[in-house]
């Protein structure tokens, strides 16, 4: 059996590791001329910045798979630090705990209003509503609206670079719906869950770039081929054989699993009719991410940064002072700075001056002497709406009669650990 993997990501050669024993050949295509995806980490000077994602979160399925490819030794954990919000022009302060909308730690907040606290001792008598809804009205129906403007929003829906009010709550965050459905309040599923993980997150000391490197070894030590350079254009079904169609001419597989995001799918399944339509229900936003690295320091005591509410007029969304959370990556002496802001048309000069205005607007912090290096990262984010999930139901039904498979942050998680859980889930679904 030959199976075709499109997009060399963390989800296309995870798949490739997960599934190397149980076909004859695995052809991996990728279009750029180096794998990963999203996932790069750039060695500038003495330092490692990640330009897209620089941490996973911690679960069993993830560690396990780290451990497998011996890099369980090269783990890093952040500094721990509390989130602030900049809301109403002013810094808010919450605990790590807080992602997960415990209300103990609302409660405890003192940035959180009397009548918000009033309002969350009515939370365990709150119905449960089992079908899918947006992230807003999840938060407001059973904590409020204060919740919602003040955590649902800039800590929870920036994740995905969205807007709460369109993101589906079922596909993005299902660990929510689920605490609601099974022990039908979040004060009661707080006080059971006294086992606080230590480390939410974790990362690599040599930078993400490393896990996918090891990957590749890995599959390639596995007889997997990896085609780099090599667009699929098109996919179609020939004599009961998939004809995959790429810039350098086509070959036939048994199975295809497309780990690429969904508006590609769109283009290159069209031959399969309507269906396809379902892909273009996802949207996609698109963010700048802009390093300021400096030997300067900063009056700045933030912890690990802050997230900006969409309320305040700002084109900083938010910010990590990467050099605090993430020391093992930073020499010495230097101080750090990750921005992210809105995607606009923006000129280089022009990034650079809108992050020295806003931050001396906001926290009269004047940055003078830096380097800065920006990536823009378009269509990326990827906006689950409302009955996302039957979407994809329908998808994957239907092209699993065509063998036709699909993973990866179109379809159920954007985060790292989600990609790789797809990847190992498919070993089942595929055989
Ligand atoms: C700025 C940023 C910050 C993020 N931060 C975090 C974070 O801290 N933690 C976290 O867990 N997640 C984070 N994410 C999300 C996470 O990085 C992605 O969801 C994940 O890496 C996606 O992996 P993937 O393999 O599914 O897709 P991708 O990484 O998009 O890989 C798809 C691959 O397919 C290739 N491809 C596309 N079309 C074709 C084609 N037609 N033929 C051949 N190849 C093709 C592409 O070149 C690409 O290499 C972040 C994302 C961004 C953009």
């Amino acid at each position: 059996m030959k199976l075709a993997i499109v997009g060399g990501g963390i989800s296309g050669l995870s798949a490739g590791y997960f599934l190397s024993d149980i076909f004859d050949e695995i052809f991996i295509f990728e279009s750029e001329s180096e794998i990963g995806g999203k996932i790069k980490t750039l060695k500038f000077k003495n330092h490692l910045l990640e330009l897209g994602p620089d941490s996973i979160s911690s679960n069993f399925q993830v560690e396990k798979f780290i451990f497998e490819l011996n890099l369980g030794n090269e783990i890093i954990f952040p500094n721990n630090s509390k989130i602030n919000v900049l809301y109403n022009n002013r810094i808010l302060t919450f605990e790590p705990e807080i992602v997960s909308l415990n209300p103990i730690f609302m409660l405890k907040s003192k940035d959180i209003s009397i009548k918000s606290k009033i309002n969350l001792l009515f939370e365990p008598f709150k119905k449960h509503f089992e079908n899918d809804e947006s992230l807003e009205k999840f938060i407001t129906r059973r904590f409020g609206e204060e919740i919602f403007l003040k955590i649902g929003q800039p800590i929870l829906a920036n994740i995905y670079n969205a807007d709460g009010k369109e993101l589906s709550v079922l596909s993005a965050f299902e660990n929510l719906k689920i605490i609601e459905k099974n022990h039908k309040s979040f004060f009661k599923f707080a006080l059971l869950s006294k086992n606080k993980k230590k480390h939410l997150f974790f990362s690599m000391k040599s930078g993400l770039s490393r896990i996918v490197m090891k990957l590749e070894k890995e599959v390639v030590s596995k007889n997997v081929k990896i085609l780099k350079g090599v667009r699929v254009l098109k996919i179609s079904k020939i004599n009961g054989k998939l004809r995959v169609i790429t810039n350098l001419g086509y070959c036939e597989f048994d199975k295809v699993v497309l780990a690429i995001p969904s508006f590609n799918c769109y283009d290159i399944l069209k031959d399969f009719g309507d269906i396809c339509e379902l892909f273009l229900k996802t949207k996609w936003t698109s963010t700048i991410t802009s390093y300021l690295i400096t030997k300067e320091h900063l009056k700045l005591d933030l912890g690990n940064g802050f997230l900006v509410s969409p309320l305040e007029n700002l084109n900083i969304t938010g910010c990590t002072i990467y050099s605090n959370k993430w020391p093992q990556k930073v020499s010495d002496e230097f101080t750090i700075l990750r921005f992210f802001l809105k995607y606009k048309p923006f000129k280089e000069d022009e990034i650079k001056d809108i992050i020295i205005s806003e931050m001396d607007k906001v926290f009269n912090i004047k940055l003078r002497n830096f380097e800065i290096i920006n990536y823009r990262w378009e269509n990326s984010f990827p906006q689950y709406p409302i009955n996302h999930k039957e979407n994809v139901k329908i998808i994957r039904e239907f092209f699993k009669n065509e063998h036709i498979y699909f993973i990866g942050s179109s379809y159920d998680g954007i985060g790292i650990s989600s990609c790789i859980n797809q990847a190992f889930k498919l070993r089942n679904e595929i055989l």
